[in-house]
């Protein structure tokens, strides 16, 4: 017997769930990408895209995911050879450090390990000492999905701004957007990334980035633009409506007008956000729960520096792995594997796991979630202190 049968639930950061909705808007033949439906629709997403990221400024839309979306960005922000400070709470600013290296960008990095965030006093301490105002660009992830550290953006935009130092602030929030607060344009953020399949609720396949006009006017003369990753004809209403820069996305530009609605024009971000808030917070009361009688800890010791949308922690004696395991097969919950908190090949590798609570996700998902993390470990003598499924209602019923 398996009690896995009947609708699963993928609890991984990206994919996310997608909503029946946003599923069905993509059930209909090619549309025209000339006139018609399409336009419409995606005059409407440029604008909801803004509201989304909290800007006024421009927005642009690709064909990739967020490895194309770190691209996109670097192509747009710098030259061959220019220097770039990215600032590392994980995995995920390794990856854009990467990526900004293969294409020629001198990219300098700040590492603040896998717990904590970045401290603004460090990256205000590198501008200053970048006499020759040759760093063109201030890179850090809003949330790193692998640690599940959020980073706080203004105060990082405070420190560039403290060391009178010119340079862009470049922000990966693909994990984050639609769940933790974004306010680009309060925030003074330059450039903003984002993909669909996390928060937004959309299949995989649709990179965005923001810019401010100040960045726009910065970066004019950046030789890495080439013409699919050239920011300015996406942002231009009249060349990106006739021509996407190619075939258009559509049935993805049908799918995401649809989560946008949701998001935006029925529930609403602020009460969005709220929602991750909450949710989020009942993971953690029901880890520390369990902490109190195993070998279980939530990664980022500090609940103001968690992320909203995805939960890493860890389960000591390869506990994590197992119980990854028990969910998926005998409860139809599959949690993320840990990533970049220990190698693949190392017996440390089984004590990580992510619980995602982005995008189309409710109470009793993630309360179920932590219900068969329960069990599993019930089931596999893995020890755990009691109460988690207690104290994870309360912060629910309290909202
Ligand atoms: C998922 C993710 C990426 C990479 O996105 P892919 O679509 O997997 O290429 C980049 N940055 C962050 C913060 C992410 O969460």
């Amino acid at each position: 017997m398996s009690l896995a049968n009947g609708r699963t639930y993928l609890a991984i950061p990206g994919p996310s769930v997608m909503p029946d909705r946003v599923l069905a808007a993509m059930q209909r033949p090619a549309p025209n990408i000339y006139a018609g439906a399409l336009i419409d629709l995606t005059q409407g997403i440029f604008s909801d895209l803004r509201t989304l990221a909290g800007t006024r400024d421009h927005a642009a839309i690709y064909i990739a995911n967020g490895h194309g979306a770190w691209e996109a960005a670097n192509a747009n922000l710098f030259s061959r050879g220019d220097n770039g400070l990215v600032a590392i709470t994980g995995r995920f600013g390794q990856g854009w450090t990467a990526a900004a290296t293969a294409m020629g960008i001198k990219a300098e990095t700040l590492d603040f390990g896998l717990k904590s965030p970045a401290d603004p006093n460090r990256i205000e301490a590198a501008l200053r000492a970048d006499k020759g105002g040759r760093i063109r660009a201030v890179m850090v992830t809003h949330v790193d999905t692998a640690t599940s550290v959020r980073n706080d953006i203004p105060a990082i935009r405070a420190a560039i701004d403290a060391a009178g130092h010119p340079a862009l602030l470049a922000v990966d929030a693909v994990a984050s957007l639609g769940c933790d607060p974004m306010r680009m344009d309060a925030w003074g953020v330059d450039v903003l990334l984002a993909a669909s399949q996390k928060g937004l609720m959309t299949p995989p396949g649709l990179a965005f980035l923001w810019f401010s006009e100040k960045a726009r006017t910065a970066t004019k003369g950046a030789d890495l633009k080439t013409p699919y990753w050239d920011w300015e004809p996406r942002a231009n209403p009249d060349e990106y409506y006739q021509h996407f820069c190619g075939t258009a996305p559509t049935h993805h530009l049908f799918a995401l007008a649809e989560a946008l609605k949701m998001l935006l024009h029925e529930e609403g971000l602020e009460a969005a956000w709220a929602r991750h808030a909450t949710l989020s917070r009942a993971v953690w009361a029901a880890f520390d729960a369990w902490g109190q009688g195993g070998d279980i800890a939530l990664n980022v010791p500090d609940p103001a520096a968690r992320g909203a949308s995805v939960t890493a922690a860890r389960i000591g004696g390869g506990g994590a792995g197992r119980l990854r395991q028990w969910c998926e097969a005998e409860a139809g919950v599959t949690l993320g594997i840990g990533l970049g908190m220990a190698e693949p090949e190392s017996p440390a590798y089984g004590d990580f796991l992510r619980v995602a609570h982005m995008g189309h996700v409710n109470a009793h998902m993630t309360l179920g979630v932590l219900a068969v993390m329960e069990a599993g470990m019930r089931a596999l003598g893995v020890p755990h202190g009691p109460g988690a499924l207690d104290a994870a209602a309360e912060v629910v019923a309290r909202g």
